[in-house]
């Protein structure tokens, strides 16, 4: 074990065979004090004997990701929306026709019935699902509020000019 210096009054001390931690008293000061471990006479020793680092593991087998395949088909009806010349003539059969369309709308819109023929099942739900909220709301505060209800209906209207393809693109004649 190497020397050190007390820390009391800097007295170099020789601690013997006494290891690092180990309390002694120092033969100058006769303060106890604890021998100090050594950064380099143990320390070095363990890492040159240490064993090489093991190889970092090998990275886990890519997965594709799920999200993106389960999106597309929506993602696809959206983008062909507005392309009406990428559908083969021919080939798809609007799911409801175009008047019927506005038929429902105009009289059924706040329920999203126009939009549940035609396929847009999400907004079809979000208006039903707003005008019941709207009527639950105007029964309980005497009649007052059917502002929900009504905003569906000026939503279905406005539909009617801007929605002319069903949740596929096939446009409704
Ligand atoms: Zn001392």
């Amino acid at each position: 074990m190497a020397a050190f210096h007390c820390p009391n009054c800097g007295f170099r001390v020789d601690p013997g065979s006494l290891g690092p931690g180990a309390p002694l008293t120092c033969p100058s000061c006769s303060v106890s004090v604890v021998v100090p471990s050594i950064p380099g006479t143990t320390a070095g020793t363990t890492s040159a004997s240490a064993s090489p680092p093991p190889p970092p593991p090998p990275p886990p087998p890519a997965e594709p990701a799920p999200g993106p395949a389960n999106f597309s088909p929506s993602w696809t009806s959206v983008s062909s929306v507005g392309a009406v010349g990428a559908i083969p003539p021919g080939q798809p059969v609007p799911k409801c026709s175009r008047l019927v369309y506005i038929l429902l709308a105009v009289f059924l819109g706040q329920f999203g019935i126009h939009n549940f023929v035609a396929g847009h099942q999400a907004r079809g739900v979000l208006q039903l699902a707003l005008s019941l909220i709207g009527y639950v709301l105007a029964f309980c505060t005497l009649g007052v509020s059917v502002i929900l209800p009504l905003a569906m209906h000026v939503w279905a209207i406005v539909e009617i000019v801007t929605v002319t393809h069903d949740d596929r693109g096939v446009r409704m004649n």
